[in-house]
Parts: C-alpha cells; sequence; structure tokens
C-alpha cells in the first residue's frame, strides 16, 4: 500500500485544567447527558480542527459506531497503532506490548453515550500527491431502552454526518434489529441535512465481530459482501423488510461489509487481559491486519464531502457546531 505518513504532530495540551502531560489522547466532544440533552465541547473540537497544521486540509473522518462493549474501541487502538507507525509492515507491533487509546475494557457497567475524537489528526500523504488529515472517531450508544435509543440515534446520526467512513461495528450477525437501526439512525441524519440529489452520506462498512460462520461466507471482506448482499437482497421480502434495505441504499454512496473471526476467550472473558497480540487468537489478528490495512492505507482514505464539495477542518467545524443546533432544537 503506497503513499507516506508525515511526521506526527503532538498537540500542547498542558494548559488544559485537567492533568495531562502533552501526550494525545482521547477527548469526548459530544456527551449525551442522563436528561438526554446534548452537550458538544466546542473548545476541545476548535482546538483539535483548528490546529495550524491541519485546519487548511481536506479531511478524512474515520468513525466506528455500534452499541456498547462489542470491542470498538479495542480496534480503535489498533487503528491508532497503524497511524502511529506510519503505515509501516510491523504495524502490530511487540507481541507483549499491552493495547492503548481509547479506552477499552471488560465489563458490562454503563459508559457515557457520545463521540469521543483523538487529539491528534494525522497528516498523510496520498499516493496521487494529495496530504490530508486523518480524524479518528469512537462513538457509543445504548440501545437499550426507548429513550436511550433516541439518543443513540443521535449520536450514530451526527457521526454518520461527520464522517466520510462509518464502521457500523455489530457482533455476530446481521440482525434485522441491525438494519432497522441502521434506518432510523440514518433518517435522523437526512432529515437535519439539506436536500440534494447526491446520497447524503459517503462509506458505510458493517464489521461483524464474532463471526462464526466461515465456512458458509469466509472471514474478510469479499466474504462479507456475498454475506451483505444477501442480507440486503430487496427480493420477496414484507414490504417494510424492502423499505428498510432500499433506505440504507439510498443513503449511502459506498456499502461493504467485513467479517471478524472471534477473538478468542482470554480477550473476552479475562479481566485481566491487557490488549497483548500475544494473547489474541492468530486468525483474529490476521484478519484484523486486512481489516485495518483496508480501511486505513494511504490510498483508500476518502476524503470528506458534503453536497459533492470537499471539506477541510475548518469546514468540518462549521458543519459539526450546524448540525448540532438542529438536534438542540
Ligand atoms: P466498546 O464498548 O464497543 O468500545 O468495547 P471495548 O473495545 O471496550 O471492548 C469491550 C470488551 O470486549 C473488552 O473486554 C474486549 O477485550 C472485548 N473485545 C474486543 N474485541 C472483541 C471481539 O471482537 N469479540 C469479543 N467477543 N470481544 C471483544
Ligand atoms: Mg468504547
Amino acid at each position: 500500500c503506497s503513499g507516506s505518513f508525515v511526521d506526527k504532530n503532538v498537540y500542547d495540551w498542558s494548559s488544559e485544567e485537567e492533568e495531562t502531560d502533552g501526550r494525545a489522547r482521547p477527548v469526548q466532544v459530544l456527551v449525551v447527558k442522563d436528561d438526554h440533552t446534548f452537550e458538544l465541547d466546542e473548545a476541545a473540537l476548535c482546538k483539535i480542527l483548528l490546529a495550524e497544521e491541519v485546519r487548511d486540509r481536506e479531511v478524512v473522518a474515520i468513525s466506528v459506531a455500534g452499541a456498547f462493549r462489542k470491542g470498538k474501541s479495542f480496534l480503535m487502538d489498533f487503528m491508532l497503532r497503524y497511524m502511529y507507525s506510519q503505515a509501516s509492515d510491523e504495524w502490530l507491533g511487540d507481541p507483549d506490548e499491552p493495547l492503548t487509546g481509547f479506552s477499552w475494557r471488560g465489563g458490562s457497567e454503563r459508559e457515557t453515550t457520545g463521540i469521543q475524537i483523538w487529539s491528534q489528526v494525522f497528516l498523510v500523504d496520498k499516493p496521487d500527491g494529495s496530504k490530508v488529515a486523518v480524524l479518528l472517531m469512537d462513538t457509543q450508544g445504548t440501545f437499550d431502552s426507548q429513550s436511550t435509543l433516541r439518543d443513540s440515534a443521535t449520536v450514530f446520526a451526527l457521526s454518520t454526518m461527520i464522517s466520510s467512513m462509518q464502521v457500523y461495528n455489530i457482533s455476530q450477525n446481521v440482525q434485522e434489529d441491525d438494519l432497522q437501526h441502521l434506518q432510523l439512525f440514518t433518517e435522523y441524519g437526512r432529515l437535519a441535512m439539506e436536500e440534494t440529489f447526491l446520497k447524503p452520506f459517503q462509506s458505510m462498512i458493517f464489521l461483524v465481530r464474532d463471526w462464526s460462520f466461515p465456512y458458509e461466507f469466509p472471514y474478510g471482506q469479499e466474504g462479507g459482501m456475498k454475506f451483505l448482499e444477501k442480507r440486503l437482497k430487496v427480493k420477496n421480502q414484507h414490504e417494510e423488510l424492502q423499505n428498510v434495505r432500499k433506505h440504507i441504499h439510498s443513503c449511502f454512496t459506498n456499502i461493504s461489509c467485513f467479517l471478524m473471526p472471534h477473538p478468542g476467550l482470554k480477550v473476552a472473558t479475562n479481566p485481566h487481559f491487557d490488549g497483548r497480540l500475544k494473547e489474541i487468537d492468530q486468525e483474529f489478528i490476521n484478519n484484523l491486519q486486512v481489516l485495518v490495512l483496508w480501511l486505513l492505507c494511504p490510498k483508500n482514505l476518502d476524503v470528506k464531502e458534503i453536497n459533492g464539495s470537499k471539506i477541510t477542518c475548518r469546514g468540518l467545524l462549521e458543519y459539526f457546531k450546524a448540525y448540532i443546533k438542529i438536534y438542540q432544537g
């Protein structure tokens, strides 16, 4: 995979009141509060998107969204490793190195619903000679009750509107309710945007974790595409099911799917597991390498477009603020 990564641009967070040491970290830019109102940390967002090195660069915004405790942050941390290694072949690193970055953990207690952004925006040279800014977003929803479904829908909609690539992280299979949620979430997004003849969103990737039927559809992207084609086929179905599928097709320019194997019992159940590769199933690691390269290699990074125009970091900030206002009512 060609292209190269431009050297680090570590921001100085030391002026923040909270304890930081200038190192990059996840920043909670959007929080859904207990009373279901939204709060945008505009100052933090400005600091990230208006940093001198990146503000006038076209932006690639990659988001991972879905329910809690399904391995989103765990995946994001590997994406960070790839970005920090500047796409080196050895990006996976030492087998004994604990995984760090976005916080990920076991257990089942509740986490904040909202959007976190990695404070460092990466500059990447694409093979066509352009230099783009890459923003990584980790988003989380609850999906567990009617009231939180609305919160999750808003978070999902916003992250889809803001990103050029939305990774929809789901567990085990693409169930009918995953599709219904997606319809609800994207409808939330579409209603908030100006009407255009273009599809409102760019890439949607269904990422199925713990896929357990590789003999039917093999792990990876090709198996995923065949599987998804079957799941999304609009034929001889009840009208409601057909509508969900038509809606999803009408919203995204690209739709794809990747089937991931189970990472092994240590990852899934051991409370002391700290993310080291040594304790992750090899089959998972092999597919992780393919997945991360496919998502992030410089030639596959697509700049965010809104109504057909490419957006810079500065532009993205303005959209973010405008979209939030709509949901704040
Ligand atoms: P998030 O809430 O979606 O961000 O989930 P986390 O990344 O915090 O992970 C939640 C738990 O799932 C952790 O204990 C991880 O070790 C574990 N985990 C990570 N990836 C996977 C996976 O692909 N399958 C399974 N079964 N567990 C995973
Ligand atoms: Mg998480």
